[in-house]
């Protein structure tokens, strides 16, 4: 596999948020049923600052990661003070 760009403990930063590769993954596409990998990446939630892993594709053009947890990547309303 060509990891060039995605050694294990590589970071990126999307939008002022920092995310760190922690891993690979096999996927297999629904689409196609070919195989590929995605990079899982560990960053903390934009909203409440826990940390959370994001999986993105390995061929993926851009990076743009979610940049929230799971609990709150869900509600696309703006940020309130907990
Ligand atoms: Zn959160």
């Amino acid at each position: 596999m060509n990891t060039t760009n995605s050694e294990i403990g590589t970071t990126k930063t999307y939008k002022d948020q920092h995310y760190k590769l922690v891993g690979h993954e096999p996927y297999t596409r629904v689409s196609d049923g070919s195989k590929t990998s995605l990079a899982v990446w560990r960053s903390a939630c934009a909203t409440c600052g826990q940390p959370f892993v994001v999986r993105t594709p390995i061929r993926a053009r851009g990076f743009q990661p979610t940049r929230r947890c799971d609990l709150h990547k869900q509600r696309r309303v703006k940020v309130v003070p907990v």
